[in-house]
């Protein structure tokens, strides 16, 4: 079948019969992408601000990650951990190297590296803190996202991420997100606290940023209090809020570094958990793996995406354009009625849109920025999430400032 022949309601439609329905896309099928563009099936381009999530903080189809992947795929693509691999520890090496840790351990997905941190700060609770046996608490914030596994969306309070999911897995304890009293409350009044997990700005929930000096409070309350400080940087890792990492800013090296989405610019998935031995010893063979895990397709492209991150200053260029973002937006703001305020940080922005008498606003405006040339997705209701590939150019950023300027004064 030649797919090239059918409409783009067509390919619409084989999605909505065939496909479960557990995404509500914006209406526009995509098949191309080069750096911050893509282009949908009749050859209409489009800014793409939302990176696949920050997957493809490169830019798509970044030359050098793709020849990686195509001479890996030519060569070897999956032997299982049952074997060595040669291209692995050339992977481990340079992993551990460019974030300063002594061991990574590779997984595929967010979730399923979030879900090994879980698994190594429990076990390490046991084997070095000396918890008693399925005593651990973990806590984490209100309004996380940390992924879609039962156990993860067993410490969601988004209803939709957690309803009809139960029953749930046990050993989480939810504070409320930048209250770093909140933590020491806990820490304080309970023996058997495990480790704290925090995303360093809230991705999902609508690029939360918390006050300066969070981070850092709650690295000192976890170590005053022998528990492991637990980053999960999914989404804000690897360049995408101005810093290699968002916990860059306070200089707080957590003890256990979740990374995934970018680390493969968005071909391949990719994920890591980081740590060093004191702690990843507690994992011994037969305790922990994946099949994909640590594959050689995944390590090779996994090599070159940090490569461009570091080579094209990536995480530099998001800062500086990241302010710029900002202020543009700030300017806005002040002259709207809709558009409330812009936050974040880096290329991670947030601009919330007061839909008071208009619930779905974000969501038009959305469909008016795609006509636009401009995708972007709204997050909880109100909420519009503007995270660019990080190769954009200044003059191209001016250009959807433009666009987003123009597609907002439409609704005033
Ligand atoms: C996306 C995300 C995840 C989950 O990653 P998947 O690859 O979708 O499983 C976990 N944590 C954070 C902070 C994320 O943004």
């Amino acid at each position: 079948m030649n797919n090239s022949k059918l409409t783009a309601s067509e390919l619409m439609e084989l999605e909505n019969k065939y496909g479960a329905h557990n995404y509500h896309p914006l209406p526009v099928v995509l098949d191309r992408g080069e750096g911050v563009f893509v282009w949908d099936v009749d050859g209409k381009k489009y800014y793409d601000f939302l990176s696949a999530y920050s997957a493809v903080n490169q830019g798509h189809c970044h030359p050098k990650i793709i020849n990686t992947l195509m001479e890996q795929a030519q060569k070897l693509t999956l032997t299982s951990r049952a074997f060595y691999n040669s291209q692995l520890g050339l992977y481990e090496e340079f992993v551990t190297q460019y974030f300063g840790y002594e061991k990574v351990l590779p997984m595929n997905t967010g979730a399923e590296a979030v879900e090994t941190a879980i698994k190594l700060c429990r076990k390490w609770s046991y084997e070095k803190k000396g918890l008693a046996e399925n005593s651990a608490q973990i806590i984490v914030c209100e309004n996380n996202f940390h992924g879609r596994t039962t156990t993860i969306v067993s410490f969601s309070v988004d209803p939709d991420a957690c309803n009809h999911y139960g029953p749930f897995t046990p050993g989480f304890i939810i504070i409320p997100f930048n209250n770093a009293d909140a933590l020491e409350k806990v820490l304080k009044e309970n023996q058997h606290i495990a480790g704290f997990m925090v995303e360093p700005i809230q991705g999902e929930a609508g690029a939360y940023v918390p006050d300066d000096g969070y981070l850092k409070k709650c690295y000192d309350l976890c170590h005053q209090y022998n528990v492991l400080f637990i980053a999960d940087e999914v989404q804000t890792g690897i360049g995408r809020t101005g810093k290699l990492l968002a916990c860059d800013y306070e200089h707080v090296h957590p003890d256990i570094l979740i990374l995934g989405k970018a680390l493969s610019g968005g071909v391949y998935p990719v994920s890591a958990v980081l740590s060093d031995n004191e702690i990843m010893e507690v994992f011994q063979p037969g305790q922990h793996g994946s099949t994909f895990g640590g594959n050689p397709m995944a390590a090779a492209v996994a090599i070159s995406a940090l490569e461009v991150i570091r080579d094209e200053k990536l995480a530099e260029k998001a800062f500086v354009l990241g302010e710029m973002f900002r202020k543009e937006m700030n300017g806005l703001c002040k002259t709207s009625k809709i558009a409330s305020f812009v936050r974040g940080k880096g290329l991670l922005n947030a601009l919330v849109i007061n839909n008071e008498g208009h619930k779905n606003l974000a969501w038009d405006i959305c469909l008016k920025l795609l006509e636009n040339g401009l995708l972007a997705k709204p997050t909880h209701t109100n909420i519009i999430r503007f995270a660019p590939p990080l190769v954009i150019t200044e003059k191209q950023l001016f250009e959807c400032v433009d666009i987003i300027k123009n597609t907002i004064i439409e609704f005033e």
